[in-house]
């Protein structure tokens, strides 16, 4: 078959001078088999591969597309910062601007910083907590994913899951120590995590919904649950808002849940799709770092002009009525979905908040990284490829979240469902 020729030929091209093939690894369809697609273009709800091959796409670049591929306005908006000069390493007031908007939309961050990406964002997060704190340690939860920071690569999610090193090598004994690990939504063993180390925990770093190991949501009481430890043991709470910022409502997962964090990670939506992360909370904690401050940290691009403004124009089209649009129309996918495996008795289960969304196959009502990992996995592979060859292009692998953009309509959701009828269809006649 030379449906996918091209692509494949790009990926032996890329293999011979990029490691692994892939600037990023889940890009690799190691998880799922085969050779991954190599894009050509993408408008709206879309892309198109190097063998002119259209998808509607449910993984939006990860997140941040959350008004679609190439939006008018956001074009525009790059194309004018464009043309006034690509980057100075000064401060402009497209910085400010952003910091506005966010700041308005997520009332915990008193002061803010930009940074290049999610990974910088958590790194500094966690200096700037232990300089705040003079403590060392921080608490993760199993299967949460902070980008890849040495502190937060044990058990982490997203590749380092699908890929089977949820610690990796290179990361030194001293850090991985400092990094204790429990499991998602067991408040008990946060406690006892706590106790242990009296007055050394620095943080707890969350993801207040968790998008990493597919979607898995807090149980009732958790994300209070971790203010009030936080507050008894002077340790700073840290919301990774990095996927839920600005995707799960204007004010993400704290103003959903009324939970007010120290500090909260942001990334994806804020950048819309050029490479932006920040950090930022409480003043008196933001105030520690440099230049006020004695914490360190800096960047050449941070608060780069063609980033904010794609940031800017981004959360500028996020008005109420995108976001009961995207609700509706992600809740019109999973409950399709949902009809679709109970039609062939597909034991799944099915989460969603807002426009962000997962689906597991298992029976096991999944609620922390072991129930997470009882999906079938194999099948997940097989379901996306059934899926890709119908033009449908979900996350190349079990253990991450799904998208729906606000260029994302009831067409493609049809033709979605339709899809996963027929894929679910050809894999039963397949088994049976
Ligand atoms: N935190 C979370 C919750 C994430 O989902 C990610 C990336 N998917 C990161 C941090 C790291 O962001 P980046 O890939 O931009 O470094």
């Amino acid at each position: 078959m030379a449906t996918y020729e091209r692509s494949i030929n790009a990926y032996l091209r890329a293999k011979r001078v990029i490691a692994g093939g892939v600037d990023s690894p889940v890009r690799a369809f190691r998880a799922v088999g085969g050779s991954p697609l190599f894009v050509r273009s993408a408008q709206g709800a879309t892309f198109i591969d190097l063998d002119g091959r259209e998808y509607i796409d449910y993984v939006m670049s990860w997140g941040p597309l959350i008004l679609g591929h190439a939006a008018a306005n956001v074009v525009r908006a790059i194309q004018t910062a464009a043309s006034r000069g690509t980057s100075y390493g000064m401060p402009t007031e497209l910085e400010s601007e952003l910091a506005e908007l966010v700041a308005n939309s997520i009332p915990s961050i008193q002061r803010i910083r930009f940074v290049s990406s999610g990974t910088e964002a958590t790194m500094s997060a966690l200096r700037l907590a232990r300089g705040f704190t003079k403590r060392a340690k921080v608490i993760k939860f199993a299967g949460n994913y902070h980008g890849h920071g040495d502190s937060f690569l044990i058990a982490a999610g997203s590749g380092a899951l699908t890929f089977g090193v949820p610690n990796s090598p290179g990361v030194t004994e001293g850090t991985a120590r400092d990094t204790i690990v429990v499991p998602y939504n067991d408040l008990d063993a946060v406690r006892k995590a706590v106790s242990a180390n009296a007055d050394a925990v620095a943080a707890i770093i969350v993801e207040p919904y968790a998008g990493n190991m597919g979607l898995v949501l807090p149980v009732p009481g958790f994300l209070r649950g971790l203010r009030e430890i936080a507050d008894a043991s002077g340790a700073l709470l840290i919301f990774d808002e990095v996927i839920t910022g600005f995707r799960v409502g204007r004010g993400g997962a704290q103003v959903r849940e009324k939970i007010t964090p120290d500090l909260t990670t942001l990334g994806k939506i804020i950048g819309g799709g050029l490479p932006v992360g920040a950090f930022g909370g409480r003043a008196d904690v933001m105030n520690e770092l440099s230049p006020d401050g004695p914490v360190y940290q800096a960047g050449t691009l941070s608060g780069n002009p063609l980033a904010m403004s794609a940031g800017i124009a981004t959360i500028r089209g996020l008005t109420e009525d995108v976001y009961a649009e995207l609700d509706r129309l992600a809740a019109r996918l999973v409950d399709g979905l949902g009809e679709v495996f109970t039609r062939y008795r597909i034991k799944h289960q099915i989460s969603r908040v807002g426009s962000l969304l997962g689906f597991f196959f298992t029976d096991v009502p999944v609620v922390d990284l072991e129930t997470a990992k009882t999906s079938d996995t194999a099948l997940y592979a097989r379901f996306f490829h059934q899926m890709l060859a119908r033009g449908v292009y979900f996350a190349p692998s079990q253990f991450e979240a799904g998208f729906v953009s606000a260029a994302h309509t009831d067409t493609h959701v049809e033709a979605t469902l339709a899809a996963a009828d027929a894929s679910i269809n050809e894999l039963m006649q397949v088994a049976g």
